[in-house]
């Protein structure tokens, strides 16, 4: 069975990557038959941070891909947290060094400085803790048996680090980049388990995959350095024959290509990249959510879907069901991802126009309703059917078409100075007479539109040159949605007495 998960780590909101990267583990277990589970990595006590959690289980519930296995909701391989997990991971770290793949080391911080310094001065670019230098640091390997138990015993700090062999070629094939080949000479000794205990994120996410059954790990680019890393543990572990696949997804870069996508370029470009408003209570951060910017579920989804994947077609409107019809990690680009609003937006109008006008009608029921206006909602569905074509976002309705609930008291200035004159005052005033007569039942569109062409032509005035004129006595504003549309929802009595009002 396959069995997949995602695992974040709870220090801060959850980035649109990371949301792609649970997206496409989801669409990959419904899509094979399998589980998508949810494994909270908070084993860096330090960058714990409170509601990250909550955002994240919030934020893939809004998308509707809710894990199968959460600590929310757990399966039989739990805890779902790893710092429920801590008891757990020493054994493994010790076993390690039972079997000759990993030490104790007790260097201090200052010594370690002092060998990052050495090195620096010796031009070493990469200065690390490896099979060079871990012959002249104070560790399991260069102490003798008898001075490290008695530091053992004493209760010296110490961190338990994996022994990487000197000269050995490190292989895996990623299921997305294909074969990675890397000389482990270019590795370091890795710190698996920390001194206070706690183990870092290479030992724990190797233990728990292993323990829970993973079969595939999906994740962002940015781990792929530490694959080879993982692999050597799986090895050193004798768990090679359960080793899951690994896909890293291409990055989700920078609208203009250049780099990895950061909160910051929202912020300065002035578009989300987080699926839900966040706000940290301890230090006052705040980021604006596509969900709360008036983006659709769906259409979100359906964006996020294409940052990185196609189906191999013209397609684009995708339900998730289709998603997971459609999805396969063959299908996933290897190169960068760039961010394009414009097509979030895209995909929102579509969405938008999908939806039904009942539907829709809802939204600007609830708009006016924040501004203690009150609108029938047949009222409301003639306003949506104006508007649907028009608009990005369901606020654009309301917002747009707001005159037709409330009747003008201000006109726009820089119309009225170029197009209120004579003219249209003389047709304004004709318009209005017929309006007032009027006593049919039928005052739809075409009605209104031939009243107003016969009150122009018996003034011998062009229509064109009044009707910008017209629609401000009548909505305020220069633009806007079919005029005469708007005159048959407000009905001819209601029109005549904005006319008339505008003329006095
Ligand atoms: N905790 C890691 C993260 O925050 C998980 C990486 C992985 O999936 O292995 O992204």
């Amino acid at each position: 069975e396959v069995r997949v998960r995602f695992a974040p780590s709870p220090t801060g909101p959850l980035h649109i990557g990371g949301v792609r990267t649970a997206l496409y583990n989801y669409l990959f277990a419904r899509k094979m038959g399998g589980k998508f589970l949810l494994r909270i990595e908070d084993t860096d006590q330090t960058r714990f941070v409170p509601g990250a959690e909550e955002y994240i289980r919030e934020s893939l519930e809004w998308l509707g891909i809710t894990p199968d296995e959460s600590p929310w909701n757990p399966g039989a391989v739990g805890p779902y947290r790893q710092s429920e997990r801590k008891p757990d991971y020493m054994q493994y770290a010790l076993d390690l060094v039972k079997k000759g793949h990993a030490y104790y080391a007790f260097d201090t911080s200052e010594e370690l400085e002092a060998m990052r310094e050495r090195l620096t001065a010796a031009r070493v670019v990469q200065p690390q803790y490896n099979s060079i230098t871990r012959t002249q640091m104070k560790n399991s390997l260069t102490l003798s048996e008898e001075e490290v138990k008695e530091r053992l015993a004493s209760g010296d700090p110490y961190v338990i680090r994996v022994k990487i062999p000197r000269k050995e070629e490190v292989r895996l094939n990623d299921m997305i980049r294909g074969w990675v080949m890397v000389q482990s000479s270019t590795l370091d000794d890795k710190v698996l388990m920390k001194s206070d205990g706690m183990p870092t994120y290479h030992l724990a996410n190797i233990v728990d995959d292993h323990l829970m059954g993973i079969t595939h790990v999906i994740r962002g680019e940015e781990w792929l350095p530490s694959a080879p890393l993982h692999v050597l543990l799986y090895k050193f572990f004798g768990w090679e024959d359960t080793m899951p696949e690994f896909a890293h997804l291409p990055l989700l870069l920078k609208p203009d290509g250049n780099g990895k996508l950061s909160k910051r370029d929202g912020d300065k470009l002035g578009f989300p990249v987080f699926p839900l408003n966040w706000e940290n209570k301890e230090n006052g951060e705040t980021a604006a959510g596509f969900r709360e910017q008036g983006y659709f579920s769906d259409a979100f989804l359906n964006f996020l879907a294409f940052l990185g994947w196609n189906p191999g077609d013209e397609r684009e409107i995708f339900s998730l069901k289709e998603l997971i019809e459609a999805f396969s990690i063959e299908r996933i680009g290897k190169a960068g991802t760039k961010f394009d609003i414009s097509k979030a937006k895209w995909y929102n109008e579509q969405y938008l126009r999908q939806k039904s006008n009942a539907e829709l009608a809802q939204y600007v029921v609830s708009d006016a309703a924040l501004e203690e206006v009150t609108i029938l909602p047949e009222t409301a569905e003639a306003i949506v059917a104006l508007m649907k074509d028009r608009v990005v976002f369901t606020s654009e309705i309301w917002e747009g078409c707001k005159f037709v609930v409330i009747s003008p008291t201000e006109f726009d200035q820089g119309v009225a100075s170029k197009r209120w004159n004579s003219d249209a005052v003389t047709v304004l005033t004709a318009y209005a007479e017929m309006l007032e007569a009027f006593k049919g039942t039928d005052f739809d569109a075409d009605t209104a539109k031939t009243m107003l062409g016969e009150a122009a032509e018996a003034k011998e005035i062009k229509l064109g040159k009044v009707m910008q004129a017209v629609r401000l006595a009548v909505t305020g504003v220069g633009a806007g949605p079919d005029l005469m549309q708007i005159f048959a929802i407000l009905g001819a009595e209601e029109v005549a007495k904005r006319i008339r009002f505008a003329l006095a």
